[in-house]
């Protein structure tokens, strides 16, 4: 068996779970598992984080997913509906939505539904991607609380620049100026704000990223907010190859070696989601010893500096990315984020849980 492997160590997502609880301790959790849990499977990790208080999704197949196995949870989907009919699924399963704009509105208006449905109401305090003008937003919220499809409104917003020095204090004044005296729950926070902006979390936080322990900021490893990775992009050497001065290792021959050099060939490729960006030097560990990848990756294989390494042979142990090499040390050398990393790992990788 090709020996690539994505380990998902489910002790350490309900070690972040805690963590998000720690840094929120009045608020409510909707743990993010969206892009099947950012691609760790979305079974996986709803069965770790099964003490979470809520859930949220994309697609409302994530969701009928969770409740076939049995997830009694509230499950938010965050972009809400897309067709009208879709809401008739959505009160079956007791599903929440997000209403971020006029035609989801009116599609709620003018259903009869067999049980009412939470909303959240969203508001675009300056992200401008999803949710309702500030100026339109007490309006949108006086005609949800009269819609006899709706048995309770929470009002929310997403921050564009939690992560970044300019932080949230512009949209977190829009939002609260123009939902004054609205007398409804409140989610704003997402990983950054949780960790960054503890004046924002409201009733209801939304951790995505920091619950697979990757950071949301991306000048602080995630070690330093006490989170654990989650995934360990796992494979093995399955060649050696012993070059000279001034030989290259692969596709354009794009690394040269200046001195004689003993190089491993790695079961891991961009069809496996590692990124083709990766540069000659990204950190990477064989043996538990952290030493850089050669060249260009290519599509099935990449190649490892194992000079200094001199044990390892066919069969050593490689970590791409998890407890030796932070997922966000190598994106940050691909000139990406953690993020696009986990969630870009392809189906021909097996994923296994241990239960650390
Ligand atoms: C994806 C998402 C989150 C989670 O964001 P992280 O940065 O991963 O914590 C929170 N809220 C909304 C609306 C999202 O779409």
């Amino acid at each position: 068996m090709r020996p690539i492997q994505a380990l998902i160590n489910t002790e350490a997502l309900r070690h972040n779970l805690s963590v998000v609880r720690a840094h929120a301790p009045n608020a409510r959790v909707i743990s993010v598992i969206k892009a099947n849990a950012y691609g760790h499977g979305i079974l996986n990790a709803a069965q770790a984080l099964k003490a979470t208080d809520m859930f949220a999704v994309l697609r409302l197949d994530e969701a009928i997913i969770l409740r076939e196995h049995d997830f009694q949870h509230p499950i938010l989907l965050l972009e809400g509906v897309f067709q009208a009919t879709e809401l008739h699924v959505v009160a079956e399963l007791g599903l929440s939505v997000v209403v971020h704009a006029e035609h989801q509105l009116q599609m709620l208006e003018q259903m009869t539904l067999a049980k009412k449905i939470t909303v959240f109401a969203k508001m675009n305090s300056g992200m401008n991607r999803l949710g309702f003008n500030p100026k339109e937003y007490r309006a949108v919220v006086q005609r949800l609380a009269q819609c006899p499809n709706v048995e309770k409104i929470v009002m929310m917003t997403h921050f564009a620049t939690a992560d970044d020095a300019r932080g949230i204090s512009a949209p977190f004044e829009i939002f609260a100026a123009h939902t004054q005296g609205l007398d409804y729950e409140v989610s704003l926070a997402n990983s950054a704000t949780i960790l960054c902006h503890p004046q924002a979390h409201a009733n209801w936080v939304r951790p995505g990223i920091m619950l697979y322990g990757a950071t949301p900021v991306s000048e602080r490893p995630a070690s330093s907010f006490g989170l654990k990775p989650v995934m360990q992009l796992e494979s093995e050497i399955i060649a050696v190859q012993t070059l000279q001065a001034g030989e290259s290792v692969g596709y354009g021959n794009a690394f040269v070696a200046d001195k004689p050099m003993r190089v491993g060939t790695v079961a891991c490729g961009y069809a496996d989601g590692y990124p083709r960006h990766a540069p000659t030097g990204t950190p990477i560990a064989v043996n538990g010893v952290i030493t850089r990848t050669l060249g260009r990756v290519s599509m099935d294989m990449l190649a490892v500096d194992i000079t200094e390494i001199p044990e390892a042979n066919i069969g050593a142990k490689v970590e791409l990315w998890g407890e030796q090499v932070p997922v966000d040390e190598v994106a940050a050398a691909s000139g990406t984020i953690g993020y696009e990393l986990l969630c870009a790992v392809t189906s021909r990788v097996p994923v296994k849980v241990i239960h650390g």
